[in-house]
């Protein structure tokens, strides 16, 4: 084996055939799944669309232990990388892995591996690290339970997002996903498959939380839920005035249970009629309009929408009405600029599919998207917002800018994942959406826009930290973790040595 895998890397330095070579190493290995040859490509791309780098093979393991044989053949070659992929949805390149082995993790999910557990009075549900949220919603609901905590998009990988944080409108009330779970079935950089949890493995369990993929490879996760709610009111207000929205929305995610709404979340939007980032973006059905005529006559240029839901069982339709009332009489919004709906519980978590659909309808899902995504103090993110929104951004980003709040007390910081300071702080994404078959230069614009506005906040002592970061030298690693970074490191040294998994995040060199 080990003589398969020198051969490889020499040979394929050489621009050899590498697919034979990947076939010998996998009969070997004895893997139960399978290598796939065509699709190669697929692991070479992801939803960002900026970078691509051509991987060895593109592997589809078929459980742990497929996994574990992969990441232990790698170790005994001199350089050879194992990356991990969820869905691919990272933006630069985070799943990728030049000449090294690319694991389809969704090839581990298979109906038979999901269950829903009772463990003292609570419900989990076992799940593969491969499995989509969407898949594990649907499942869940079979058994009138849902996980608490999500992301505003369902079709990304469990371990995909507990690899960053996974947040959206309820990350308030219950923390990130990486606080929604109990227990993990992981495969380190040594090729070990071990179950952590708060009490077993407590390390391995809170490094791979946020870990960036960099400390082994989740091939399980259980999954706390809750009863799932049958409807769901789904609300948008408007503010003209930036403090106004943030003062409403702090003041609804600190409020207790059953005081507030069940999601907060809020975004910017553009004083116009511009389709994809102005007033049209806010209606919540096709019957509703922006009346501009209702803003303040000194409104500017950037306007900013609450968006919010609260859950109901339908024995408790009669008294929504009520309740979202009692809640919106608190708030300081434009009169008259308020939209709502009633939807599943269902469709509202699959919202942003029926976006993906439109999306890809118009050409614009396959062009590539130079995110940035942040979290922002809140004792800057007022100037943030006169100088990125009001100033930078004042045109928008051809796509959805959103930004709410979070609270700190929620996460754990056991995990890897670094924060602001300070209770509350702010998701802001800039979730960029470029024409069809935009061209390389207007993307390099876009990403030096992006460096630009980080490079504002470094330079201005705006406390900040990039969600799902991207950096290229270890020095500005090291200013990203701050005083977490010794840990990252010991973290690294003591479950991937020789920094084998996820080299797409650029963090380590692999070591031979
Ligand atoms: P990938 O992009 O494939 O992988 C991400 C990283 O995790 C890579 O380094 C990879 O090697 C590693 N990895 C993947 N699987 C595993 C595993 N099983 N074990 C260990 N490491 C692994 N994020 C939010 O928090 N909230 C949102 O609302 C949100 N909305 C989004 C909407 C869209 C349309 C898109 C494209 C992304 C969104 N994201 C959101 C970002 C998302 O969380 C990240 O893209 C994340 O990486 C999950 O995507 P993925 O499952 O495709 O993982």
């Amino acid at each position: 084996m080990i003589a398969y895998l020198g051969r490889i890397v020499h040979e394929n330095d050489a621009e050899s055939r590498p697919d034979d070579d990947v076939l010998s190493i996998c009969n070997a290995l004895d893997l139960q799944g399978s290598v796939e040859y065509g699709s190669a490509d697929v692991a070479g791309k992801d939803f960002g669309g900026i970078h691509s780098v051509k991987p060895l093979a593109f592997v589809k393991p078929s459980g742990a232990d497929d996994v574990s044989r992969l990441v232990k053949a790698a170790s005994r070659s001199p350089n050879l990388t194992v990356a991990a992929r969820g869905n691919g949805h990272s933006i630069n390149g985070q799943a990728m892995a030049n000449r090294g082995l690319v694991l389809d993790m969704r090839s581990l999910d298979h109906q038979d591996r999901f269950r829903v557990v009772r463990i003292n009075g609570s419900d989990y549900a076992d799940v593969s690290g491969g499995a989509l949220w969407e898949d594990v919603l649907k499942r869940c609901l079979e058994f009138g339970l849902t996980p608490r905590s999500w992301t505003d998009y369902l079709s990304l990988t469990v371990g995909g997002t507990l690899s960053n944080a996974g947040v959206s409108g309820q990350t308030f009330r219950y923390g990130p996903q990486t606080s929604n779970v109990t227990e993990l079935e992981v495969v380190t950089g040594k090729g070990e498959t071990l179950v952590c949890s708060e009490t077993e493995n407590s390390d391995l369990f809170f490094s791979v939380l946020g870990g960036l993929g960099q400390f082994g490879i989740i091939t399980r996760a259980r999954v706390l839920l809750q009863p799932a709610p049958d409807m769901v009111r789904w609300i948008r207000v408007v503010y003209a005035e930036f403090e106004d929205f943030t003062r409403d929305a702090e003041f609804l995610v600190t409020q207790p249970e059953g005081k507030s709404f069940d999601y907060v979340e809020g975004f910017v939007f553009s004083n116009n009629d511009n389709p994809s980032t102005g007033r049209p973006t806010v209606p919540l059905s096709p019957d509703q309009t922006f009346n501009p005529s209702r803003l303040p006559p000194r409104s500017g240029s950037v306007l900013y929408c609450l968006e919010l839901a609260l859950h109901y069982r339908n024995t408790d339709r009669p008294s929504i009405d009520t309740a979202v009332n009692s809640l919106l009489r608190r708030l300081g919004f434009v009169e008259h600029l308020r939209f709502q709906v009633d939807v599943t519980y269902t469709d509202f978590l699959l919202r942003v599919k029926r976006a993906e659909e439109e999306a890809k309808a118009n050409d614009v899902w396959e062009s590539p998207h130079p995110w940035l995504n942040m979290f922002v103090s809140k004792s800057n993110v007022h100037e943030f917002d006169q100088v990125v929104f009001k100033n930078m951004l004042k045109d928008g980003v051809g796509g959805p800018m959103l930004i709410y709040p979070l609270l700190r007390s929620k996460w754990d910081n056991r995990t890897s994942v670094v924060l602001p300071e300070g209770e509350v702080f702010y998701l802001v994404g800039l979730l960029r959406f470029t024409p069809p078959q935009t061209k390389a230069p207007l993307v390099e614009k876009i990403v030096l826009e992006n460096r630009e506005i980080v490079q504002y906040c470094s330079s201005n002592g705006i406390d900040f930290k990039l969600y799902m970061p991207h950096y290229r030298s270890e020095e500005e690693w090291k200013r990203h973790f701050g005083n977490q970074w010794t840990r990252f490191v010991q973290r690294k040294a003591n479950f991937d040595p020789m920094a084998i998994l996820s080299p797409g995040q650029r963090i380590f060199s692999r070591i031979p």
